[in-house]
């Protein structure tokens, strides 16, 4: 008998990726098929194999791309097929988001499922924007409805003729007018309709509500006002779908409330001009600041076209003095090369380890379980060369450098002027340019909605350059850069680009530093 696949409904949560549950993110990482759409975060989708196949099954425009039956219909094809499916839904699957009828279709079929609650858009939206859903001394109910414009956009044929519940016009005015706290999704278009029939129900006018746009998401924008003037504040601020209007007198609670907003990045948008394999960290601290990252991969890593010189090397690493890293690239590919052929941190034996950077440490002692002899203070070669130096620990020493295959040759030459009677340099790995900058990338930049690129080498600064085409400096104009340090400024310099600001301490938390001592201000 062939195996029965199952299919997991999954609440992608609000938009922010740490809201994902863990019990999601594990089914999520070794999914088969994933299905998924419009309001999960696409960001989700990097934790999922990379041979698993990936549908989307959301809104295109304002036309449905898949209708609910044909959503229904692969849902239950996969799973028979033996499938581990992950229906991944934004907010909770059993909010406004049709995963009882998806449900339905799988028992039916008899398809095998599993339901992972979300965090839903009427908490996480509010809470992001500092309003508490509920307060011991403002509401003891909190109600959740959903405003859809058009009966059509939620029920199709098939529910009407099963007499389902018909949306808004089954909505008792009378009754949600008493409500002292109320949640109103997809509800943007309709916002007049539903403020003036509050009122005209007996609702205050002067009742405060909010509506939020993508909350949680680094995008969001909350707009505040009275049942009375929200739907002109709302149009006035342009605020369209996806959004959720709350209203009560949590609303007030903002005032103090309000965290998310007031993040030290907050709206701010902000290219990661790393490589794939880099971009995590600094793209992590970035948006724990509150800011939109979009990452711009300039290079791409790649082994050394050939491995013999790099092989010989890791096996006779014992026999140096001194082994330096440079990178945190050259420690995590030595670590794979280790692995691949069967080796460990033993090779090491006595040799001292140097680094530059204390990122590079912090890889030598994560990723090799090496305890660190030299990492000066400036992050950069020359220092290396020069602290080496300093220790008396150059002149008749024999060194081995692990690093990339295009490197300034600098510390070579400061260790062989300075008598070392070897300087073996390898490369573990070779940076390959990117092929283009994501669309997404470029879309904010002819938009005016691009605040700020970051510049964490000489080889991001010139690939990303080239990338951008010949008229580069004309496209940056209004943007702020960002260099990591002295090098990367000077090539920055070169290529007529003259960075806003430059990391005091030569590594990432120098560069978000500076950035944020910049401030919105100054945009
Ligand atoms: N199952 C989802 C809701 C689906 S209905 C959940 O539990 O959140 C779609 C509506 O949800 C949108 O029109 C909008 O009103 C609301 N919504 C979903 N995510 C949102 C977000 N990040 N910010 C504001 N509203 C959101």
């Amino acid at each position: 008998m062939a195996k029965s696949g199952k299919v997991h409904l999954v609440g992608a949560g609000p938009g922010d990726p740490g809201l994902l549950t863990v019990r999601g993110a594990e089914l999520l990482d070794v999914a088969d098929v994933v299905v998924y759409d419009y309001l999960a975060n696409p960001e989700l989708l990097d934790r999922c194999r990379p041979d698993a196949e990936i549908i989307y099954v959301g809104k295109k425009a304002a036309a449905h791309t898949f209708t609910q039956d044909q959503i229904n219909a692969l849902l239950v094809e996969k799973g028979l097929s033996g499938k581990s499916v992950v229906r991944l839904k934004g907010g909770d699957p059993f909010v406004f988001g049709r995963g009882g009828e998806e449900c339905e279709a799988l028992r039916e079929a008899g398809v095998d499922f599993e339901v992972v609650p979300g965090i839903t858009a009427a908490i996480a939206a509010p809470a992001y924007a500092g309003i508490p859903v509920t307060h011991r001394d403002l509401n003891s109910s909190f109600t959740l409805i959903t405003g859809h414009e058009k009966e059509e956009d939620y029920k199709d044929e098939q529910a009407r003729a099963r007499g389902a519940a018909s949306g808004s016009s089954d909505v008792d005015w009378s009754v949600l007018a008493k409500l002292p706290c109320v949640a109103f999704y997809m509800g943007v278009k309709a916002l007049p309709r539903i403020c003036s029939s509050l009122i005209d129900h007996g609702a205050d006018p002067a009742m405060p509500a909010a509506t939020i746009r993508w909350g949680t998401r680094p995008e969001q924008r909350t707009v505040v006002g009275t049942l009375a003037d929200l739907p002109r504040k709302v149009i006035e601020a342009k605020l369209a779908a996806p959004a959720i209007t709350i209203v009560g007198r949590v609303v007030e609670l903002r005032q103090t409330m309000n965290w998310f907003e007031t993040r030290p990045l907050f709206g701010q948008t902000i290219a990661v001009t790393r490589t794939r394999q880099q971009a995590s960290d600094l793209s992590k601290e970035l948006r724990q600041l509150g800011a939109r990252v979009i990452e711009a991969p300039t290079i791409e890593l790649a082994p050394p076209t050939d491995w013999t010189d790099a092989d010989d090397a890791l096996r006779r690493a014992g026999e140096y003095d001194w082994v330096l890293f440079t990178s945190v690239n050259g420690v995590s590919f030595a670590r794979r090369r280790l692995r691949e052929l069967n080796l460990d941190a033993r090779v090491f034996g006595k040799a001292g380890i140097a680094v530059i950077g204390s990122a590079t440490r912090e890889a030598v002692e994560r990723e090799l379980a090496l305890r660190v002899d030299l990492c000066p203070p400036a992050f950069v070669a020359e220092a290396l060369a020069e602290a080496l130096i300093d220790l008396g620990q150059a002149s008749g020493r024999k060194f081995l450098l692990l690093r990339a295959e295009i490197a300034r040759p600098i510390l070579c030459e400061k260790l062989r002027d300075s008598g070392a009677v070897e300087v073996r340099d390898v490369a573990m790995y070779q940076t390959v340019s990117a092929k283009q900058l994501p669309a997404a990338l470029l879309a904010t930049l002819e938009s005016g909605e691009l605040d700020w690129v970051t510049f964490t080498s000489s080889s991001t600064a010139k690939n990303f350059a080239q990338l951008l085409g010949d008229d580069y400096r004309r496209r940056l104009m209004n943007v702020k850069l960002a260099s990591i340090g002295p090098v990367t400024t000077a090539t920055l310099k070169e290529l007529g680009l003259d960075p806003t600001v430059q990391a005091e301490t030569f590594n990432i938390p120098g560069l978000v530093q500076a950035m944020r001592d910049t401030g919105p201000s100054c945009s």
